[in-house]
């Protein structure tokens, strides 16, 4: 899959549109090439599951397709890779029933930089093989935080992030956020936030696990556990943090305890 993303990364065709998903976006060409590699994997080692993601919806594979489901994201990251920016992911997230807290196993590779990131349900999880554990950085001054903004209504955010927003001096959004979610399992950054109501499960269901595994927290907003069906049409908001200390700052400031 490597292989198929890269060589089309940053050039002309990588960005001409193919029709509309069953996620309800426009396919690009990058998208599905990466989608086909994936399915020519699977064929190749004849395995039999249901494949959810973004651009086919749902495909039920060989004989006994409802033994596994395979949420998936075959390319996160999608504007970077048209663009050539360095930041862009293969998201995998394996479970024996098609809901996000039944996943099990899951896998985000990092295509430019050859970083795996691993994680298997009660086995915590991996980076390269190595453990990984996310950061203990308590206060929002001194914590690097991801924000996804795009494509909302963007006043009506900005004035719930507000209080954060005043009191964080170190803001970043990558463009690819299963990828930054795993930043955050790692200790590279310290919390990740998608509030629109906009992201897709199929993008986030293996970070989820691998930032669960890692020790960090991943919730819904107003700090509710986070269980959906694992659908391409599903969508999520969630608050990725570091640890605890971390956790409790940024659920005053966005007012998680109001009613
Ligand atoms: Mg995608």
């Amino acid at each position: 899959m490597r292989t198929e993303i890269l060589s089309l990364s940053g050039s002309g065709e990588a960005g001409v549109g193919l029709g509309v998903g069953a996620g309800g976006d426009v396919i690009k060409k990058i998208d599905l090439a990466a989608e086909m590699a994936l399915f020519d994997v699977l064929q190749e080692r004849n395995v039999s599951c249901t494949v959810i993601s973004e651009e086919t919806g749902r495909r039920e594979i060989g004989s006994q397709p409802t033994n596994l489901y395979l949420t998936v994201d075959p390319l996160d990251g999608t504007t970077n890779a048209i663009r050539g920016l360095p930041f862009m992911a293969v998201s995998i997230a394996a479970s024996r029933a098609p809901y996000l807290k039944d996943v099990e196993t899951a896998l985000v590779s990092d295509l430019f930089h050859e970083v795996t990131y691993t994680a298997e349900r009660g086995k915590g999880a991996h980076r390269n093989g190595e453990r990984i554990k996310p950061s203990s950085t308590p206060s929002l001054e001194e914590a690097v935080i991801g924000i996804d903004l795009k494509k909302f209504k963007i006043d009506k955010l900005v004035d719930l992030l507000m209080p954060m927003l005043r009191k964080t001096k170190h803001l970043r959004h990558l463009g690819a956020n299963a990828l930054e979610v795993c930043y955050v399992a790692d200790g590279t950054t310290d919390a990740f936030i998608d509030i629109r109501g906009k992201l897709r499960v199929t993008d986030m269901a293996a970070a989820y696990l691998i930032l669960r595994e890692a020790g960090g927290i991943i919730v819904a907003p107003g700090g509710n556990e986070l269980n959906v069906p694992l659908e391409a049409s599903q969508r999520v908001s969630f608050v990725a943090v570091a640890n605890t200390q971390l956790y409790e700052t940024i659920k005053k400031d966005l007012g998680f305890s109001k009613p």
